[in-house]
C-alpha cells in the first residue's frame, strides 16, 4: 500500500470535506460512516467508502486499517465512539491518527491516549480567519 492512502471516519461536514480535498490533491481515501445513506452520496467522489461502525475492531481490522498512513477521525457529537475508535486505531498501530475534538476536555482525551494531531475546527477556523483579516495579502493556508 502507498505511503498516500488516507482514510476518514465520519462523513460529516469535516470529515467529507477532508476526504474530498485530500482526492483534489491526488490522494487515495477510504471514506467510512456507519450511516448508508451518507456513505451512497459520497461513493463517487472517494476512492472507496464503506459503511460500518468504526469502533467495531474486527471491522477495521478486515478492512486492514493499519496499512493506511494516516487515518482522520471526524466523529463529532459521539464523543464515545469518536475516543474508541481512536484508541483502536492506535492500538491496531496506525501510523497517524488525527482526531477532531468538540470541546476542550475531549481534546484532551483524545491527546492522552496517543492520537497524534488534535483538531479544533471550529476554534482553528477562527485563529485562522482572524490571521488572515489582519494580514490580508497572507496566502490562504
Ligand atoms: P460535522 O460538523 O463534521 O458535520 P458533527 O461534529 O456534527 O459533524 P456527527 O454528525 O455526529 O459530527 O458525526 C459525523 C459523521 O460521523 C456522521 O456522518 C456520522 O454518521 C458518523 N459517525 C458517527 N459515529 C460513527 C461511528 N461509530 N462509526 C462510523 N461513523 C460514525
Amino acid at each position: 500500500m502507498r505511503e498516500t492512502q488516507f482514510a476518514v471516519i465520519g462523513l460529516g461536514r469535516f470529515g467529507s470535506s477532508v476526504a474530498q480535498e485530500l482526492v483534489q490533491l491526488g490522494h487515495e481515501v477510504l471514506g467510512i460512516d456507519r450511516n448508508e445513506s451518507v456513505v451512497n452520496d459520497m461513493s463517487e467522489l472517494l476512492t472507496h467508502v464503506v459503511a460500518a461502525d468504526a469502533s467495531d475492531e474486527d471491522m477495521l481490522r478486515s478492512i486492514g486499517i493499519r496499512n493506511f498512513h494516516c487515518v482522520v477521525v471526524a466523529i463529532g457529537d459521539d464523543i464515545q465512539a469518536s475516543i474508541l475508535t481512536a484508541l483502536l486505531l492506535i492500538e491496531l498501530g496506525v501510523e497517524k491518527v488525527v482526531a477532531k475534538a468538540l470541546s476542550p476536555l475531549h481534546g484532551k482525551v483524545l491527546q492522552k491516549i496517543g492520537v497524534n494531531r488534535v483538531i479544533y475546527p471550529e476554534r482553528d477556523m477562527g485563529v485562522r480567519v482572524a490571521n488572515q483579516l489582519v494580514s490580508p495579502n497572507l496566502l490562504d493556508y
